[in-house]
């Protein structure tokens, strides 16, 4: 792991976090700057920079914890919706080189945006 990646860190258990989800592969928490209630942030634990460079089985094995993650993080913050999208890449505004998808909750009438960010 790169010694100065902050997501490896929070995985190894070197930086606190609001643990949401532990497996073998998978690693998810509470965003520390969220956008929502209940925003979480879903990583491989394995470092890998952008969604493209993960082996397929990994992004197999991320994508089916997002797949019981996303509900049940809508469930807890009693949303009806939620947007899931990965920054993949600097200049797509990804902040942490290591490959994290957000779920950010989503509420009637909130006032966010929709992920169609470019140009708007
Ligand atoms: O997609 P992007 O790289 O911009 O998102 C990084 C996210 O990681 C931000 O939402 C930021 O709040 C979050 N973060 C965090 N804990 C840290 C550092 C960043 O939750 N220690």
């Amino acid at each position: 792991m790169p010694e100065d990646c902050i997501f490896c860190q929070i995985v190894a258990g070197e930086i606190p976090s609001n643990t949401v989800y532990e497996d073998d592969e998978v690693f998810a928490f509470l965003d520390v700057n969220p956008l929502a209630p209940g925003h979480t942030l879903v990583i491989p634990k394995d470092h890998h920079e952008r969604l493209n460079d993960l082996p397929a089985d990994l992004a197999d094995d991320l994508y089916e914890a997002l797949h019981e993650l996303i509900p049940a993080v809508e469930d807890a913050v009693d949303a009806p919706a939620s947007n899931v999208g990965f920054n993949n890449g600097e200049a797509s505004g990804q902040e942490v080189p290591h490959v994290h998808g957000h779920i950010i909750p989503r509420f009637e009438d909130d006032g966010g945006h929709p992920i169609h960010a470019v140009g708007g």
